[in-house]
């Protein structure tokens, strides 16, 4: 690789230093190999040339055929400029240009025929060509040459530096023409880009810039967006594989006294296939001496609280305790009770550990725990604080891990000594596969796919305010049936006072219709004191309430079978990812759930799609599939924070084949060569000693 390359582009003659900043502060642009990895975001057929009278709108780019007319000049000083008009066979257009009009004096030739291309500016319905490329036509135009003009994102400080699409891309060609193949780098080995059809990284670059035609384009995308998820997958899947040889772990052998005897006279249900399938993947790495690092994903209610117990008591076998992180106190709660009453089977301690838990109480706890009379420590972020000392630490399973960051994780990791414990994040959140192994290309993925038995499909609709009573009288029949339900509420921070007001008003209407002490209903809202939280959720668990009025905070986690329907108003301001949350609470018991999804007259384009897919399924992965392809995969809930890699061509919501294709050819490179040693592999180290920024992957 020419070193040039690596250069900042200011080493490029005609680029100094106040347009190199320009280029760094709106494009990120800092060497010479970055300018040529800013690729077009489309071309510009110049094959074609346009109808005058066709519709434009700003910004349309046109190439027109025609006589120009004699040029005139307008205004003095600031406001001078020259115009002239191009008169097509059906129709004109206004040219106009403010700069370097005396050249353009000289050099234009009213009479002539000219190709004319430009952006169109509509003025109010006045349509010209501010500044157009003016070609004399003939034999040798140039647009009969080159046939894409390629188009770069351009802002207002670069055309005001001279640095917009144009001008760049007359550097960048300029750049190629005097670059030849051997300049540039190739990461790809020979053999992968043979097999795979991916042309040479220097074509590649040629060819994506001043691409001759379509099929130049798109081979030229493919091998960039292999590139790309290649190198980002090689990193991940390196990273487990250093991970696998230095990370030892504590080996988990034997399965009793506990494992066995729960599994054999005390579980509640015959596990689903997809329950054992789990347990087995988890056993098998607790048997490795390399510490686990293991994603489990089931949908709402797949039973995943099961196999988090299971995999509790295989660490207690061994001598270790175990604890399980839950992101509020109610789930905290909730995943206590389980726990616990699994545990009273077969005698075991489990405690419980949140913020609210202070005084005498929490220090017993924290004495117990240390001396390691409690075998199972369930609790929320305060199982972080370092004064939670535990006497073996082995597994620590957390829920809905999204939440917790990374710095928390560390302080997880300090707890067990020497060796750390064995981890399992569990989500009910589905991520599609192509994030996942995105995002957690370094975690093995476990997923329960299939539901307890005898569970039925929640029957989910839209309906609007005109629906009323019509959903009033649904509820009275179903609360007549020994029913309980949910009706939630929006919840968007910046305007929490009134969301509240709306949650009162709401709860005042319901009351009207179902009025003590016929019925009861209660309200949970963030604002509550945690108390007043669990009293009201305790009194709905326990069945002493009908209607429960709540915001969001009910979202996850919380089980409560006899609930059967979910009511959500305002459901076309929710993401997709919340209803689905959300529609989970119910369908947890044996009867027939349904879930009415209240709706205002103004959706949205993407709202009526989120309403519609609900409508459509019950499935999480598919849901999220859907999420994925109408938000991007930035702005999925929780996995902004999480460190997605930029991607500059790749797109994760629609390149799921080159993905695949990308990630197992890296598995079977790394199952060959695991310190990707042989001569054949020198280009990928190469890769990543070059671009040691991108390593968050850490890998050389
Ligand atoms: P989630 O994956 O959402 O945490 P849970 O573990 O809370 O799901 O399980 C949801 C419900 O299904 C619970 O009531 C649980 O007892 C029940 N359940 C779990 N596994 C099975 C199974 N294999 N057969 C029958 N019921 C099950
Ligand atoms: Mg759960």
């Amino acid at each position: 690789m020419n070193s040039f390359l690596l250069k900042g582009v200011n080493e490029i003659p005609g680029i100094g230093a106040s347009k190199s900043d320009v280029l760094f502060s709106e494009l990120g642009i800092k060497s010479v190999f970055d300018l040529l990895q800013s690729y077009p975001f489309r071309y510009v057929d110049r094959t074609q040339v346009h109808d005058m009278q066709a519709d434009f709108l700003d910004g349309d780019y046109v190439q027109f055929k025609g006589k120009l007319s004699s040029l005139q000049t307008i205004g003095v000083g600031h406001t001078k400029r020259l115009s002239a008009k191009l008169i097509g066979e059906n129709g004109s257009i206004d040219l106009v240009w403010f700069r370097s009009i005396p050249f353009l004096e000289k050099t234009l030739k009213p009479g002539e025929s000219y190709l004319v291309f430009g952006r169109i500016n509509n003025f109010k319905g006045r349509l010209s060509i501010p500044h157009p490329e003016m070609e004399l036509e003939g034999p040798k135009s140039h647009a009969i040459e080159s046939h894409f003009v390629p188009i770069y994102p351009n802002t207002e400080k670069l055309t005001k530096k001279g640095l917009d699409s144009r001008a760049r891309s007359k550097i960048i060609r300029d750049l190629l023409s005097r670059l030849t193949p051997s300049d540039f780098p190739e990461f790809l080995p020979e053999y992968i880009r043979k097999t795979y059809l991916l042309p040479s990284f220097s074509d590649t670059i040629q060819r994506i810039h001043f691409p001759k035609n379509n099929d130049e384009i798109n081979s030229a995308k493919r091998r960039i967006k292999f590139e790309e998820l290649f190198f980002m997958q090689l990193g991940l899947l390196k990273n487990q594989v250093n991970h696998l040889q230095k990370v030892k772990g504590n080996i988990f052998e034997k399965l009793s006294p506990y494992f066995l005897e729960f599994y054999n006279h005390h579980l509640p249900f015959p596990l689903t296939n997809a329950q054992k399938k789990v347990l087995k993947e988890i056993r098998s790495d607790l048997a490795k001496g390399v510490q686990m690092n293991r994603l489990l994903q089931g949908d709402v209610g797949s039973g995943k609280t099961i196999v988090a117990f299971l995999t509790m008591l295989m660490a207690l076998d061994n001598g270790f305790q175990a604890c399980l992180l839950a992101p509020t106190e109610i789930l905290a709660n909730q995943h206590f009770i389980s726990i616990s009453e699994y545990a009273s089977k077969i005698n075991l301690k489990v405690e419980l550990l949140t913020g609210s838990i202070r005084g005498k109480r929490r220090k017993a706890i924290l004495e117990e725990l240390e001396q390691g009379q409690i075998s199972i420590l369930i609790g929320t972020h305060a199982i972080l604080e370092d004064s939670v000392i535990f006497q073996n630490l082995g597994l620590a399973i957390t829920d809905e891990q999204h939440r917790f960051g990374v710095a928390q994780r560390a302080k997880l990791w300090q707890k067990a000594k020497p060796l750390p414990p064995h981890v399992l994040v569990m989500t009910a959140t589905p991520i599609p596969r192509t994030l996942a192994m995105t995002l957690y290309g370094d975690l093995d993925i476990s997923i329960i796919d299939e539901m307890p038995p005898g569970r039925k499909d929640i029957l989910t609709s839209v309906k609007y305010e005109g629906h009323r009573t019509e959903v009033l009288r649904f509820i009275k029949a179903q609360i007549d049936q020994g029913r309980q339900i949910y009706v939630v509420y929006p919840l968007i921070e910046e305007s929490e006072k009134m969301d509240l007001e709306d949650l009162q008003r709401g709860y005042d209407f319901l009351e009207r219709f179902f009025p003590p002490p016929q019925y009861h209903m209660s309200m949970l809202h963030g604002k509550m004191k945690s108390e007043d939280k669990d009293a009201a959720m305790e009194r709905f668990v326990q069945g002493q309430t009908h209607i429960m009025v709540a915001t969001t905070v009910i979202e996850v986690g919380v089980n409560v079978p006899n609930a059967s329907v979910m009511i959500i108003e305002n459901a076309e301001r929710f993401g997709l990812s919340a209803l689905h949350q959300l529609r989970g609470r119910v369908g947890r018991g044996a009867d027939q759930s349904y879930c009415i999804l209240m709706s205002s007259h103004k959706v949205s384009k993407d709202g009526k799609e989120r309403l519609k897919t609900m409508v459509a399924t019950n499935n999480g992965f598919e849901i999220a599939e859907v999420d994925l392809r109408l938000r991007g995969p930035g702005a999925l809930d929780g996995l902004k924070q999480s460190g997605l890699p930029e991607l500059k061509m790749a797109d994760l919501s629609q390149d799921t084949a080159i993905l695949t294709t990308a990630r197992d050819l890296c598995k079977q490179i790394l199952e060959k060569d695991p310190q990707l040693t042989l001569p054949i592999h020198a280009p990928l180290i190469q890769y990543f000693r070059t671009f040691k920024d991108k390593s968050h992957f850490g890998v050389v």
